[in-house]
C-alpha cells in the first residue's frame, strides 16, 4: 500500500543542525528527503515552505524550482505554500493564486503562532478565498511551536473553529492535532466536516516508547470521538521528526487495514487532489 506524508519540510533547523554540526545546501536537502524517502518506502511527500524567506527557509519559487530539476513526472513530491500576514506580500498572493490553478501547488499554510495572528483575522479570508475558489486545502499551523518566539494563543486549536464554520466550503488541515490540545482538536473534528488533521511533529526525533504509548491512547481517543477515520493524515514533520520512528508509530495505532489505509494515504490524496 502506498503511504504519502502531507508534511515535510526543507529548511535547516538550528536544533537540528546543532547536532549535525553542518549546513546543507537546498539541493543537499532535497536529496537527504528523497533518500529518506526511498530508505522508508514513501511514495510521496507534500513540502511545506515555511513562514519567511531568508538562507535557511527556501521560498516557494526556490521549492518550486529545485522539484522541476528533479524529474518529478511520478508526482512524488507535492509542494505547498506558506503565507504570513507578516513577511508575504500581494505579488505572493498573486503568484500562488497563479500555482494552485497551475497545480504547482497544492495548497496553503498558515503559521498562526510564529506569527501574532489568529486564523479567523480577516487579513487571511483572502487565502481561504483563493484556497476555495481552486478547491485545495489550507493547512494551519496548531498548537506547540518549534521556536520559543511563538505565542501560542494563536496557535490554540480553538480558533479555527470560527474559519471553518465561516468557510463551509474551505478544507483545513489542522497541523499536528493542536498537540498538547488533542482533545480541542477532536471536537473542532468532530463539529465541523469539513476540517482535517494531521499528526506530524508530534515528537522531535523519535518516539520514546512512553511518548509512543502516550499519542496512541491520544489518537485512538480521537477516532473513537470523531466516530469515522476519514479526516486523520499521516506526515511526519521531517526533518525534525524521523520517519522511520514515524513508520513504526503509525504500525502500532493498530488500525483497522480500512482506518490504516485512510490515514497513510487515502484522505491525504483525497483532500489535496493528489
Ligand atoms: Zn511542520
Amino acid at each position: 500500500m502506498p503511504i504519502v506524508d502531507c508534511h515535510v519540510h526543507l529548511n535547516n533547523y538550528d536544533k537540528i543542525n546543532k547536532r549535525e554540526r553542518k549546513t546543507l545546501s537546498l539541493e543537499e536537502r532535497l536529496n537527504a528527503l528523497l533518500e529518506t524517502m526511498d530508505n522508508n518506502n514513501i511514495d510521496s511527500s507534500i513540502i511545506l515552505s515555511s513562514y519567511k524567506v531568508d538562507i535557511d527557509r527556501p521560498s516557494t519559487s526556490q521549492i518550486i524550482d529545485i522539484v522541476k530539476k528533479y524529474d518529478n513526472k511520478d508526482g512524488k513530491l507535492g509542494i505547498v505554500a506558506g503565507f504570513t500576514i507578516d513577511n508575504h506580500t500581494e505579488e505572493d498572493l498573486g503568484n500562488y493564486r497563479k500555482w494552485l490553478k497551475d497545480g504547482l501547488i497544492k495548497g496553503i499554510k498558515l503559521y498562526c503562532g510564529y506569527e501574532y495572528y489568529y486564523p479567523y483575522d480577516e487579513r487571511y479570508q483572502r487565502v481561504y478565498d483563493i484556497c476555495v475558489e481552486y478547491g485545495f486545502p489550507l493547512m494551519i499551523h496548531t498548537g506547540d511551536a518549534f521556536s520559543n518566539t511563538a505565542k501560542i494563543r494563536y496557535s490554540h486549536p480553538m480558533n479555527v473553529d470560527e474559519v471553518a464554520v465561516d468557510n463551509p466550503e474551505l478544507n483545513i488541515i489542522m497541523c499536528h492535532l493542536g498537540n498538547p490540545w488533542i482533545t480541542d482538536c477532536q471536537e473542532i473534528l468532530y463539529k465541523n466536516r469539513n476540517v482535517y488533521a494531521d499528526i506530524s511533529g508530534l515528537i522531535v526525533g523519535n518516539f520514546t516508547i512512553s511518548a509512543g504509548t502516550h499519542y496512541k491512547s491520544k489518537i485512538k481517543e480521537l477516532l473513537n470521538y470523531v466516530g469515522e477515520p476519514h479526516r486523520l493524515l499521516y506526515g511526519t514533520d521531517w526533518p525534525i521528526s524521523n520517519m522511520s520512528s514515524y513508520l513504526s508509530f503509525a504500525q502500532k495505532l493498530e488500525l483497522s487495514q480500512d482506518s490504516h489505509d485512510l490515514l497513510m494515504f487515502k484522505n491525504t490524496k483525497n483532500v489535496f487532489k493528489l
